[in-house]
C-alpha cells in the first residue's frame, strides 16, 4: 500500500485531469510517471507490467535506450524544417522503410489516422488517374467492425455507434462488407471501386482474426479486379503478430501498407503510407502535405526504431514467445472465458461478460491491460519482454481468473 502522501498524488492527478481534461477516454486509474522496457511505474512508485504497449506503439519497449539516443542527438541538430526545405533524415528514412516493406515509395505523415486519410486520397486519385473512374465516383470497400482512426471521414465508415454518433454528416464513397468474407469482397466491387482497405487482424474490434486464406483470397480478387489492396498494419505491423507484417503470414504483399504506432517506438508520432511509385506517384506538389510529416526528428527516431526491431530480432521473438504465451493463455480455464485468440504477441481473451472488472483486478495484481469492446481483454506486451516477465504475467492472469 502506498503511504498517504503518495496515494494523494494519484488522487490529485485523477481529479485534475477530470477537472481540466476532456473525458473522451475511460482510463484505468493508474498515473504513470516513468517506464522502462516492459515495465511502467506510477506516481506512487508501484510498478506494473505493461501488457498493452500503448496499443503496440511501444513494441520496442518503453524508453528504448537506442531510440532515446537517436531522439536526443537529432533534437540537438535540427527538429523541423517543414517540407519547404529538404532535410538529411527524410531520404534515408524513405529508403530504409521502403526496402523493409519491399516497396518503392514512402509518404510520411504523423498520426495513424492521417496516414489512413492519405491512403484514401492516394487510392481515390489513383482510381481517377489510372483506372479512369468518373469524377467523384470512386468507391473504397471497408469492413464491418473496422478501426482506422478518429477523423471525420474515417469514423464515417466505422460501424461502431460510439465512434460515429453525433459526428455526421459523413464523407460518401465507402462500401462496407463483413470482415472475413472474400465472396462479399468479390460481389461488392464495381468498375468504380478503387481500393479495399482492411486490417489483417481487427484489433480494436476484439482481436478478430479472419479465416485462414482470407487475405490471400482478397489479394487475388483485388489483383484480378484492378482494385488496390490497402493493409492497415498500424497495429499489427512491425513484429506484433510474429511476422514483420501480418500480411506475411499469408504471403501477401498489399499494394500499400499503412504504418504508424511502433514505427517510432513510442517516442514521437510517425506514420507512413508505403506503396508503389504508381500509387504514390499520383501526388504532385501541392496536392498533399503536412507541416510535421517527414520532419528530421521523427525520421531519425523512426529509422532507429526500425533498426531496433531488426537488430534485436523482435519479429522472431514475437513469434516464439508469442506462441508459447498463447498456449498458456489457452490453458486458462474459467467459466467466464469463451475464447482465447491471437497471433504472435497479440492476444485477446473473450469473456461472457464485461472485461473491465478483470482489467481492474489485473491492475491491482500489477499487470496493466485494457478491455476492448467490452468483453475482450487485449494482451499485447512490448516485444522485448523477458520470458520470465511473461511467465509472471501468466501467473497473474491465473490469479485473476481463479475463484
Ligand atoms: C491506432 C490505429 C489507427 C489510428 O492511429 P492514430 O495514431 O491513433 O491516429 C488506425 N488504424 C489502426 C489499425 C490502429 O490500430
Amino acid at each position: 500500500m502506498p503511504h498517504l502522501a503518495e496515494a494523494a498524488v494519484t488522487g490529485e492527478m485523477l481529479a485534475m485531469e477530470d477537472r481540466w481534461g476532456t473525458h473522451n477516454y475511460h482510463p484505468l486509474p493508474v498515473v504513470v510517471a516513468a517506464a522502462q522496457g516492459a515495465w511502467v511505474y506510477d506516481v506512487d512508485g508501484k510498478r506494473y507490467l505493461d501488457c498493452l504497449s500503448a496499443y503496440s506503439a511501444v513494441n520496442q519497449g518503453h524508453c528504448h535506450p537506442r531510440i532515446l539516443r537517436a531522439l536526443r542527438e537529432q533534437a540537438e541538430r535540427v527538429t523541423l524544417t517543414s517540407r519547404a526545405y529538404r532535410n538529411d533524415q527524410l531520404p534515408p528514412f524513405c529508403k530504409e522503410l521502403a526496402e523493409l516493406c519491399g516497396m518503392e515509395a514512402v509518404l510520411p505523415m504523423n498520426s495513424g489516422a492521417e496516414a489512413v486519410e492519405s491512403a484514401i486520397k492516394a487510392a481515390r486519385r489513383w482510381g481517377y488517374m489510372r483506372k479512369g473512374i468518373p469524377r467523384n465516383q470512386a468507391e473504397i470497400v471497408v469492413c464491418e467492425n473496422n478501426f482506422h482512426g478518429r477523423t471525420t471521414t474515417i469514423v464515417g465508415f466505422s460501424s461502431d455507434a460510439g465512434s460515429r454518433e453525433g459526428f455526421g454528416p459523413f464523407t460518401p464513397g465507402f462500401r462496407t462488407i463483413p470482415f472475413g468474407s472474400a465472396g462479399a469482397l468479390d460481389r461488392v466491387i464495381t468498375p468504380n471501386t478503387c481500393a479495399f482497405l482492411v486490417e489483417p487482424i481487427q484489433c480494436e474490434a476484439g482481436i478478430l482474426t479472419p479465416p485462414a486464406g482470407y487475405l490471400a483470397a482478397a489479394a487475388e480478387i483485388c489483383r484480378f479486379r484492378g482494385v488496390l489492396l490497402i493493409a492497415d498494419e498500424i497495429q499489427t505491423g512491425l513484429g506484433r503478430t510474429g511476422a514483420m507484417f501480418a500480411c506475411d503470414h499469408e504471403g501477401v504483399r498489399p499494394d500499400a501498407y499503412v504504418l504508424g504506432k511502433a514505427l517510432s517506438g513510442g517516442f514521437y508520432p510517425v506514420s507512413a503510407v508505403v506503396s508503389s511509385r504508381d500509387v504514390l506517384g499520383v501526388f504532385d506538389p501541392g496536392s498533399h502535405g503536412s507541416t510535421f510529416g517527414g520532419n528530421p526528428l521523427g525520421c531519425a527516431v523512426a529509422r532507429e526504431a526500425l533498426r531496433v526491431v531488426q537488430d534485436e530480432g523482435l519479429v522472431r521473438r514475437s513469434a516464439e514467445i508469442g506462441s508459447w504465451f498463447l498456449g498458456e493463455l489457452g490453458r486458462l480455464s474459467h467459466p467466464e472465458i469463451i475464447e482465447v485468440r491471437g497471433q504472435g504477441l497479440l492476444a485477446g481473451i473473450e469473456l461472457r461478460g464485461p472485461a473491465r472488472p478483470y482489467c481492474e483486478r489485473l491492475q491491482r495484481l500489477g499487470l496493466l491491460c485494457k478491455e476492448t469492446h467490452d468483453r475482450v481483454i487485449r494482451i499485447a506486451p512490448p516485444l522485448v519482454i523477458g520470458r520470465e516477465d511473461l511467465e509472471w504475467a501468466v501467473g497473474r492472469l491465473r490469479t485473476a481468473f481463479s475463484a
